[in-house]
């Protein structure tokens, strides 16, 4: 019997992921269907990948740009409905045509959507990673409600599920599993010195050395911020406390990531630094599936490295661990605080030492205001917001001006 065709929604799809995942997707047409595709504001974009792709459902959160969408697609004769607004969001991500959701939305906007699929029971694919520290228990609570399957796609969290038995689901506790050990490349500025760091831009900051991504997670990954968002990730995804979860610097990118069972066997997932290979593998589940991707040369890359974390440098990495520990809202307020301070970071106002010091200062003031709250969405929303104001209303108190003045009231002391 042929396998059936699946219809697929890529959230984020004008995104890096959201690219990966179409091109993917092209290479098995007899298999996956496009149904809908959607982005904020980007309509040329967005036009680009209908023609391609052919989606019944276009959605732009921007109403402007949804109208020009609108007015090229009818001009080429292309049929496709074009919805607007971020409700259209989770529409599309809980709609009945939809068999496979990709979560490939940047930051916070991912929660209603990602949860809408959930909550339909849809296989979701989650490169998302910022709902999942927001809300992770709501999320895989819905999930086990719901019966959605869940599947990581963060290149980590993806070598981990590889890793564990073939039938273990997100959600359960790994059987036999001592520890999960999460790789980090080490960033742009592994080699540099604090001052370096300190002086960084946002050009500096988003240069990668092994993957191509989005802006936001090229700085997450500068300052380490995005190991610690992949910490709460991982103690989320798969049960575990921060107690059994390390982070190791594998300068190479090759190594994704690794468990370590109570015998002493660590199994681990190696490939190139390609997002094709975990969505292949997610898309795929539990078949395999062409990537487009190839293997390794071994002998061409010679040795891996690895490193322990420098938590001095970089303290993004201990304040999102401290979060995990401390539970409750601490990562929600983590997870705003940090998006606020890279948008201003990449706008310039903020250096990149401030990121760190902001997100101390907003996950301190909030745990004093909302150590009480539940973690149902409605709260989880509140918190959210409560401290993105915060971090916009303190914002002068982190700002080059107020830190140069700071140093310079030191040095003169
Ligand atoms: P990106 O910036 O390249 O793309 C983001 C996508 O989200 C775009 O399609 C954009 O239009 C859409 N979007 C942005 N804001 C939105 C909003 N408010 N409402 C609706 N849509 C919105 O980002 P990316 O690098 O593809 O990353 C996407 C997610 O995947 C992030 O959470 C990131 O942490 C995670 N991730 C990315 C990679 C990677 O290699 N890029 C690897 C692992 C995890
Ligand atoms: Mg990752």
């Amino acid at each position: 019997m042929p396998a059936p065709m699946r219809r697929l929604v890529v959230l984020g799809a004008t995104g890096s992921v959201g690219r990966s995942t179409l091109d993917v997707a092209a290479r098995h047409p007899q298999r996956l269907q496009v149904f809908a595709l959607t982005a904020a504001r980007d309509a040329d974009g967005l036009l680009e990948l209908c023609r391609l792709h052919k989606p019944s459902i276009a959605v732009l959160v921007d109403e402007a740009a949804a109208l020009k969408l609108r007015a090229a697609l009818t001009a080429e004769e292309i049929p496709c409905e074009v919805l607007t607004g971020a409700a259209a969001l989770s529409e599309v991500a809980a709609a009945g045509e939809a068999d496979i959701v990709m979560s490939a939305i940047v930051g916070a906007a991912g929660l209603l959507p990602t949860l809408a699929a959930v909550r339909a029971g849809k296989q979701t694919l989650i490169a998302n990673k910022e709902p999942l520290v927001m809300a992770g228990r709501l999320l895989m609570r819905e999930a086990a409600r719901s019966g959605a399957c869940i599947l990581p796609i963060d290149s980590e969290h993806n070598a981990i599920f590889q890793c564990l038995p073939p039938d273990y689901r997100c959600g359960e506790s790994p059987r036999g599993v001592r520890k999960l050990l999460l790789t980090a490349s080490g960033g742009p500025f592994r080699e540099w010195s604090a001052e370096q760091i300190a002086a960084a831009t946002p050009a500096e900051a988003v240069r990668h050395p092994n993957w191509s991504m989005g802006q936001k997670i090229s700085v997450d990954s500068a300052t380490l911020m995005n190991k610690g968002l992949e910490l709460i990730e991982a103690s989320m995804l798969y049960g575990v406390d921060d107690t059994q979860l390390d982070v190791v610097i594998h300068p190479e990118s090759v190594i994704h990531s690794l468990v370590e069972y109570v015998d002493g066997s660590l199994l681990a997932q190696l490939g190139q630094p390609d997002m094709r290979v975990p969505i292949a593998h997610a898309l795929a589940w539990p078949e395999r599936w062409e990537s487009g991707v190839g293997g390794l040369d071994l002998a061409a890359l010679g040795r891996f490295r690895f490193e322990s974390p420098d938590l001095e440098r970089f303290p993004c990495l201990g304040l999102a661990r401290a979060a995990l520990r401390a539970g409750g809202h601490a990562p929600n307020l983590l997870n705003a605080a940090n998006e606020i301070a890279v948008e201003r970071f990449l706008n310039g106002h903020i250096g990149l030492s401030q990121i760190a010091q902001m997100i101390a200062a907003c996950v301190d003031a909030g745990l004093g205001v909302h150590a009480l709250q539940s973690d149902e969405l409605e709260a989880t929303l509140a918190v959210d917001a409560w401290a993105r104001d915060w971090c916009l209303r303190e914002l002068p108190r982190f700002s080059k001006t107020a830190t140069l003045h700071a140093e310079s009231a030191r040095l003169h002391a």
